[in-house]
């Protein structure tokens, strides 16, 4: 605990060592004040302003990276990610998000259409090859 301020005088100060050595406030409102402190910034990294982004944050803040995960890869289980982006608008969030609904919707009916069309080629193999 040697990042505590002194919440009077802003001094840095050891929250063992009972008060500020600089102008006496207490060790209970150093530790406060501290606190607040670290509110402070991660409602600065919430803001995109101060922290360095993580690696998860400067891809998901990426928008070529989340349209590439979204159509490419995840599609509706990429929603989650599209949502955690600052890279998009709201409203754009929410157009994306019924259009990859609709994309994967499409996916799923050509996969379907595939594995039906398989299945016919299958029972006519079976069909004409004698089994009738
Ligand atoms: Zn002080």
């Amino acid at each position: 605990m040697t990042d505590a301020v002194c919440f009077r005088c802003q001094a840095p100060m050891d929250t063992g060592a009972g008060g500020c050595h600089v102008c006496g406030a207490s060790e209970r409102s150093a530790i406060v004040a501290a606190t607040v402190v670290a509110e402070d910034t991660s409602a600065d990294a919430k803001s995109a302003v101060g922290r360095p982004a993580t690696p998860f944050r400067q891809v998901v803040d990426n928008r070529w990276c989340v349209l590439g995960l979204l159509f490419l890869v995840m599609a509706v289980l990429g929603l989650p990610i599209l949502w955690a982006s600052r890279a998009f608008s709201r409203p754009a969030k929410l157009a994306l998000t019924a259009l990859v609904i609709v994309y994967t919707a499409l996916l799923a009916w050509l996969c379907w259409l595939a594995v039906r069309a398989a299945y016919h080629q299958i029972l006519d193999a079976i069909r004409s090859g004698g089994l009738g």
